[in-house]
């Protein structure tokens, strides 16, 4: 194995050729076994390389969880303060590097400037709160029901745990992940998606430079069969923490069960926004393109569906469609430019053809509709934000995943109906609701059946202090961040301290026969 101790920097190439970069495993900067690699792409300007990346064997996956698995005793029992304190500093070396590394996720992945000064935050956001765990990381002190005897269960750690991330957060998702799993005394085998390792390097970057000791987190960069898939095979991984499609969530789940492992899924989304005939309408309108065309549709939470009522339904129309035309579509570098690209051809391919069928289907195609790929578009992987009218709740373009900028409005009678339309998909991640009635705001919260609910906001904008995730096939019960982010990484502990000198027994010498 070649291995180096100096920094990244030291080993990218010269000039203007795009630079290579390695694993991090155990301390080190290490080359893949196979030697081979595989190349970042700028989805609006695909000429553009970002870099050469690891591509990584099970080979490397094993040397990664031997140094995560090494270090994990000495992590252990380092007290939780002094782990937190090096994740807080990881945090202010974000806040140092935030303007790089958005500039580098606008290349690297597409999402607008602002978005992704956004996503950088939202690691600093989740640094902050959960370096304040290291001080709580609360468990629980019960009574007995014997005498002179004291119970109470606290948290322990799992020890390795896997982190596979997606492309569409790379630097928001891995933090909400890594974080609280450091906090809690884990190691850590992280592989992030094949489209943005770049900016899950800079990531861990922070953390290297905050101290974080030897082995405590591995990084390893390469296809989800032959990293991911590994990691969750070996029996010392002892928790995957997934973010990404339903179906590879599925795989993982389904194998982690047979393992009998810990797998923490956050999964697909088909959001909705509902629009009550008592809609705040300009309200509406802003909501509505952000959470449909934010990072141009491709947000677990994005409002791929517009519910409307009847009585506002052309109104809604005509102001959303005019609106959406008018979206200035482009490099996300340049501030002005609201939509960026999708993440790549792949991507591209995929949202057209939810397009197609949804003209097949016989939504009414009221605004884009085509791929861009001529005169500045040439070079990029771009999409015209797309808007479907006359939408049946049953159609394929309403109850499937897009991931692109394509929404589905559709038409209802009632709020009885909105809220039925909205729960209506196999997902339940985010569901809102726009309208004045305080009554129906808080009906509707009751109602909707999802891990996070909006009222007169769209469905994307979550906070880090709150927990996030969804039900149904979104996820497997699990939650990320807020008060719930360090659950799925700690197992709990219960403990009886006898200081009566003599057996007792529980349940019957508290109930003595008379
Ligand atoms: P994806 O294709 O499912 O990939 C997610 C991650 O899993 C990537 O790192 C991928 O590696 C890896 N992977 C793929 N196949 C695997 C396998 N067989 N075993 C182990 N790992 C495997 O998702 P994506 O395209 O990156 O992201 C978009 C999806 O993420 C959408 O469905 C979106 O809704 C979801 N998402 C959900 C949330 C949430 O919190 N609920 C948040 C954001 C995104 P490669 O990159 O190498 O393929
Ligand atoms: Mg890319």
């Amino acid at each position: 194995m070649t291995t180096s101790t100096k920094t990244r920097e030291e080993t990218q190439g010269k000039g203007n050729m795009p630079q290579s970069y390695s694993n991090y495993i155990g301390g080190r900067w290490v080359k893949p076994k196979g030697g081979e690699t595989f190349a970042s792409y700028n989805p609006a300007n695909q000429s553009e390389i970002i870099g050469h990346f690891a591509l990584s064997t099970p080979e490397d996956v094993k040397a990664a969880v031997d140094a995560a698995q090494a270090a994990f005793d000495a992590w252990k029992h380092t007290p939780a303060p002094a782990r937190a304190d090096i994740i807080l500093k990881a945090g202010y070396i974000l806040e140092t590097r935030k303007e790089e590394i958005a500039r580098t996720m606008v290349r690297e992945m597409g999402k607008v400037i602002k978005e992704a000064r956004g996503d950088v935050q939202e690691a600093i956001d989740m640094a902050k709160y959960i370096a304040g765990e290291g001080r709580r990381m609360f468990g629980h002190t019960v009574p007995s029901e014997l005498p002179n005897k004291f119970a109470m269960a606290i948290r322990a750690p799992l020890g390795v745990i896997g982190v596979i991330t997606p492309w569409n957060f790379p630097v928001a998702i891995p933090s909400w992940k890594i974080f609280p799993a450091l906090v809690s005394g884990n190691t850590v085998v992280f592989k992030p998606a094949t489209d943005t390792p770049m900016c899950a390097m800079m990531f861990v970057e922070c953390l290297i430079e905050a101290g974080l000791p030897h082995g405590v987190l591995n990084f390893v960069t390469g296809s989800g069969s032959k990293v991911g898939m590994p990691l969750v095979e070996d029996p010392r991984v002892r928790c995957i923490s997934v973010t990404g499609s339903t179906e590879v969530g599925r795989k993982i789940n389904g194998r982690c069960g047979e393992l009998m492992k810990r797998s923490s899924c956050e999964l697909g989304g088909k959001n909705a926004i509902c629009v009550m005939e008592d809609a705040d309408m300009d309200l509406v309108i802003e909501g509505a393109v952000w959470g449909g065309f934010g990072t141009a549709g491709q947000r677990c939470t994005a409002a791929s569906r517009v519910i409307v009522h009847k009585a506002r339904y052309k109104e809604f129309l005509d102001k959303f469609v005019a609106r959406v035309k008018a979206l200035k579509i482009g490099d996300g570098m340049d501030p002005t430019v609201e939509v960026g690209p999708v993440v790549n051809k792949d991507q591209v391919k995929s949202v057209h053809e939810y397009v197609e069928i949804g003209k097949k289907e016989g939504a009414k195609l009221v605004c884009g509709g085509n791929i861009l790929d001529q005169g500045e578009y040439a070079n990029g992987c771009y999409h015209e934000p797309t808007v479907f009218a006359d939408v049946k709740p049953t159609m394929r373009i309403a109850q499937e995943e897009i991931f692109g900028p394509v929404v589905s409005v559709i038409p209802v009678e009632s709020f009885e109906e909105a809220l039925e339309v909205a729960n209506g998909t196999e997902y339940g991640l985010s569901l809102s609701m726009y309208t004045q009635d305080v009554n129906r705001a808080f009906k509707a919260i009751e109602e909707l059946e999802s891990g996070i609910v909006y009222i007169n906001a769209p469905t994307i904008g979550a906070e880090i202090q709150l927990p996030f995730g969804g039900i149904k096939q979104t996820g497997n019960g699990h939650r990320e961040a807020g008060i719930t982010a360090i659950e799925q990484f700690t197992e709990w502990k219960s403990i009886y301290i006898d200081y009566s000198g003599r057996l007792q027994k529980a349940q019957i010498d508290t109930h003595k026969a008379e």
